[in-house]
């Protein structure tokens, strides 16, 4: 892959960097989970950045890991699934069948996670997943 807009660390100003799998570690509710992302990695200072639009597909990928593992699905991994979907509370509740208030609620407290909740919420993170392939944002954030 080329390097074009970024072509120097702005760490430590060095042109010397790959772009290639990099390793970040994502909070999803009460789960850490470790994956892997596209990045650059500057070979100087060690300095790993990526796309902004990468970040959104990462915290899929990182809620798809744990929802798609049989973990412990809490309402604080649901609410983090709902962010990293960039859905609406109310189009988001009816996608689970939840009653809006329920989702409205920043904790969830009365949402019962069922296995038809957790099915229905890794069906749609894998879709997003699969949307989230073109580089529409030219958006740099530092890992
Ligand atoms: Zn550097």
């Amino acid at each position: 892959m080329t390097i074009n807009k970024y072509e120097k660390c702005f760490e430590c100003g060095s042109s010397d960097l790959t772009y290639g799998e990099i390793e970040l570690t994502s909070k999803v509710g009460n789960h850490v989970v470790t994956h892997k992302s596209l990045g650059y990695t500057c070979k100087k200072c060690g300095e790993q950045w990526f796309w902004i639009h990468e970040l959104s597909v990462a915290e899929c990928r990182a809620a798809h890991q744990v929802f798609s593992t049989g973990a412990e699905i809490s309402q604080s991994e649901v609410k983090f699934a709902r962010k990293a979907l960039g859905m609406k509370v109310n189009e988001f509740a009816r996608k689970i069948s939840a009653h809006e208030d329920v989702v409205w609620d920043n904790d969830m407290t009365m949402l019962k996670v069922t296995p038809e909740i957790i099915a229905t919420i890794t069906s749609m993170l894998s879709d997003k997943i699969k949307v989230l392939t073109v580089h529409d944002e030219q958006t740099v954030i530092s890992v």
